[in-house]
């Protein structure tokens, strides 16, 4: 029996407030839809905020011979062809217009001598491709995007997580939730719903991630029916903080390599010469992450087990005015003065290229009326994602999502949402607080990251990926008994309690697409199988929930069309 709830009806409901959720707000008031928008926490804080580097967009500001094409060959060649190519051009021929709309709409950028928008260099862009505001292009972006749908109208649940999609003869008629600080249920009715719930980092332990990354839009989408693509491919960052131990894993920003930062080993050896002499410090990100990973390994590595980047060449007040975060991120919380010595850095989780799988003019599920946009969504950046192309992604897929969610929910009934679906979310929900054990929520979230960081983590083997299997499935079962003491008022060990779930559904899903991808691809190494295999060439895995296993399938790779096939091959 339910206990009671308050129930809110919209035409699209966005899932999440950061840059892709904002994007389909906006989008969706354009059309005249009524647009509800959840999020975990308050409105302007989504992890979006962090993003430091830039907006990748071929707007040939600095570089005049840049153009959709080249940034098109880019992202195809940085997720080494297992993108979806359509989304892929989508993504390269609308960015211009999003960053200039944005423009329009109030965010400052930094300038060229002649007033444009400034773009910098970034790992993996042929030109200088990344608008940017100093390293804080994403509270710019958040800013703008804010001001803009509040002034549009719409409707903002903050602090309020969603546990459950609530279907009707396999289509999406709403979701259940509950109030974060006082724990009591709300019930949403929506005829479309827009998932933009972000990443999965929070299942490893060293992470750039925010609290909010656990994965939550993906489960809800999985349970509902829609399918996960290439979960295998996590993205480890390069250079996050490995010193002091309290802030280890925090993004130092590609901007600083961007900008001239040059990696050495203890040795002062610049070790990049070694592992992609062409690129250096600006290769792909999964080349330099398991550049540094190899030389610590091999005992090269700093006092605090990293490398060194140094910027310190570059004049001080030069420093200071690019990377202003940075320099106080370092000054503050380990006591470095980034222009005068070398900062330690080393890989850290980072970003989920895989995610729900959608289609690419109108990023809709596999689920009718379930759409998803920005790092929830799997198939633009392919196995490896490049700097900038997130912010540009949420601006292009959010705006689509957006447009197509309010054009579907035109075109159907009103919602019945189900009691008996609620009463079952709430059962489960509320669960940690009846459970008889004695199961702490937090020892299982440690134990789970311990599990993902040492067996699932930047290198790969069959015999340690079998093992994070035996042990996620006792992970699972220890999560199902955790238990919570105290009242629904704000109570943490409660909210990872139900977070744990989404850590382990997404963290089986990408241990099952790891085991099965025996080949190493952008940013899945298997040393097992260290080469490229062109049979996985040609292959996604698909993760589907089938009567509540999870079970896992191929898809075969869309084909480039020829003209473009033959540019993006071209040396
Ligand atoms: C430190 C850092 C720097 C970065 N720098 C760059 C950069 O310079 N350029 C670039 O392109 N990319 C960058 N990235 C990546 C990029 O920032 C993210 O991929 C992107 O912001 C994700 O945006 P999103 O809209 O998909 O999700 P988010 O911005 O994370 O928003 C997710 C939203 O979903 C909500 N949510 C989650 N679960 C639930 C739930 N169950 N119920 C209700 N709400 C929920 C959250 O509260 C939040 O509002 C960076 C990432 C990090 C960590």
């Amino acid at each position: 029996m339910t206990t009671s709830y308050e129930t809110r009806e919209h035409d699209v409901l966005i899932i999440g407030a950061g840059g892709a959720g904002l994007r389909a707000a906006i989008e969706a008031l354009a059309q005249g839809a009524s647009v509800g928008v959840v999020c975990k926490s308050l409105l302007g804080k989504a992890h979006t905020v962090m993003a430091e580097g830039g907006i990748a967009a071929a707007m040939c500001n600095v570089d005049t011979a840049d153009g959709w094409k080249p940034h098109f060959k880019d992202t195809m060649f940085g997720g080494k062809y297992l993108n979806n190519w359509r989304m892929a051009q989508i993504h390269a021929q609308e960015a211009p217009d999003r960053v200039n709309e944005l423009e329009q709409w109030g965010a400052l950028f930094d300038r060229t001598e002649k007033g444009a928008i400034l773009q910098r260099a970034f790992g993996g862009h042929t030109y200088k491709r990344l608008c940017h505001v100093g390293d804080r292009t994403g509270l710019e972006m958040i800013r703008t995007l804010q001001d803009r749908g509040v002034q549009l109208g719409f409707d903002v649940y903050m602090e309020c997580t969603i546990t459950r999609l609530l279907t009707d003869a396999g289509r999406v008629t709403g979701a259940f939730g509950y109030w974060r600080e006082n724990g009591r249920l709300i019930v949403f009715k929506a005829k479309s719903i827009v998932i933009a719930t972000g990443g999965i980092g929070k299942a490893w332990p060293v992470t750039s991630n925010s609290w909010e990354y656990t994965g939550d839009g993906m489960t809800l989408a999985y349970e509902a029916g829609a399918e996960l693509m290439d979960m295998e491919f996590v993205q480890f960052h390069p250079t996050g903080m490995v010193w002091p131990p309290g802030v280890q894993g925090l993004l130092v920003t590609e901007a600083v390599r961007g900008e001239g930062g040059i990696l050495r080993n203890k040795n002062g050896e610049r070790f990049m010469e070694k592992y992609d002499p062409k690129r250096m410090e600006l290769s792909t990100r999964d080349v330099v992450a398991r550049s540094i990973y190899t030389e610590v390994k091999e005992g090269r590595g700093t006092e605090h087990g990293g490398a060194y980047l140094d910027i310190s060449h570059k004049p001080a007040e030069y420093v200071k005015k690019k990377l202003p975060s940075m320099y106080h991120q370092f000054k503050e919380l380990a006591d470095v003065d980034i222009t005068k010595g070398p900062m330690e850095v080393g890989p850290t989780c980072h970003y989920v290229m895989g995610g729900i799988r959608v289609e690419a003019e109108t990023a809709q599920s596999t689920v009718p009326g379930l759409f998803a946009a920005g790092e929830a969504a799997a198939g633009l950046h392919g196995s490896n994602r490049l700097g900038g192309n997130s912010l540009s992604d949420l601006l292009v897929f959010g705006r689509r999502a957006g447009l197509a969610a309010a054009q579907h929910a035109k075109t159907v009934p009103n919602s019945n949402v189900s009691e008996a679906q609620i009463a079952e979310a709430e059962r489960e929900l509320l669960a940690p607080f009846s459970n008889p054990s004695t199961e702490s929520p937090y020892a299982v979230h440690r134990d789970l990251q311990a599990v993902m960081q040492s067996l699932v983590g930047i290198f790969r083997t069959e015999e340690d990926l079998k093992k994070a299997f035996a042990e996620l499935e006792q992970l699972k079962s220890r999560a199902a008994k955790a238990s919570v003491e105290g009242s629904r008022l704000f109570n943490p060990g409660w909210h990872l309690a139900r977070d744990l779930k989404s850590m382990l559904t997404v963290s089986e899903a990408v241990a099952l697409s790891a085991l099965a991808r025996t080949e190493s691809r952008g940013a899945h190494s298997r040393i097992d199988y260290p080469k490229y295999d062109p049979v996985w060439a040609k292959k996604h895995n698909i993760i589907v929930n089938e009567g509540g296993k999870m079970t896992r399938r191929e898809s075969p790779v869309d084909e480039m069309p020829p003209d473009l096939k033959e540019f993006v091959m071209a040396e």
